[in-house]
């Protein structure tokens, strides 16, 4: 079975739509989706409303927790805040009756993985895991297999026996005898310096296989979007990068 783990969308349509159609190609017969579906984008209501659609399976990320709860908006910064306004604006009251539904964390048992948008030891806290140290830590707090995170826009690997992958090779063998902590990078605005959309594929068979992929997108179209509204221009350089 085949299941896409996605995250980070932020309101980046075009990219999104080109993640789907790529886990579909493989033959993705699931979606998980890790949080932050809005903020910073041009298109929140359009995002979510397609995940929704999609996924099975979604936790809350802190751009969800500010659009829902304006009092959150003091751990943000002044560009993120407006996104959120944005965001606000866009969505209607079933979106925010949906989002306040959402978990911080979830546990798919069957699968043996977990599911948290920063961390899954404090999912209101909105820790960024970045160094070894804290994701070590992490194993203590989750009792399945593989624990999924994003937040931190940067995908990596890491197992409690071999410890921190930051280049990770296509179809990762996952070894049996080790537990991971797995972060699926962002699908709608990558921090690593590679601008295609990021996002995982978990593969259960014989053996378990990670494959993250990286997928192109229209990048100009999201560009062009962002700058035809009053969101900070700085959301659209920085997809061009992947900064
Ligand atoms: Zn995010």
């Amino acid at each position: 079975m085949k299941i896409a783990i996605f995250s980070d969308v932020h309101g980046n349509l075009p990219a999104l739509e080109s993640v789907f159609r790529d886990a579909k190609d493989l033959g993705a017969e699931k979606f998980f989706c890790l949080g932050d579906i809005v903020g910073y984008g041009a298109f929140p209501k359009e995002c979510l409303d397609l995940v929704r659609e999609k996924a099975q399976t979604i936790v809350k990320g802190n751009h969800e927790e500010g659009v829902i709860n304006p009092e959150s908006e003091e751990i943000f910064n002044i560009r993120a805040v407006q996104g959120l306004k944005f965001s606000r604006e866009r969505l209607d009251l079933s979106d925010f009756d949906f989002l306040k539904t959402l978990p911080s964390k979830f546990v798919v048992n069957e699968l043996d993985i977990s599911l948290a948008h920063g961390s899954f030891s404090e999912p209101s806290i909105w820790t960024y895991i970045e160094e070894e140290a804290q994701a070590k830590k992490e194993f203590d707090n989750f009792s399945t297999r593989i624990c999924f995170i994003g937040h931190t826009h940067i995908p990596f690997v890491f197992g409690n026996i071999d410890g921190l992958f930051k280049e990770l090779p296509d179809d990762m063998v996952l070894n049996p005898k080790e537990r991971y902590m797995i972060n699926v990078g962002s699908v709608g605005q990558p921090r690593d310096e590679d601008n295609r959309a990021s996002y995982g594929i978990l593969t259960i068979g014989n053996d378990v296989c990670f494959d993250l992929r990286r997928v192109e997108y229209d990048i100009n179209r999201m560009v062009a979007a962002i700058r035809n509204t009053n969101l900070p221009q700085y959301f659209a350089e920085r997809l061009l990068t992947g900064s």
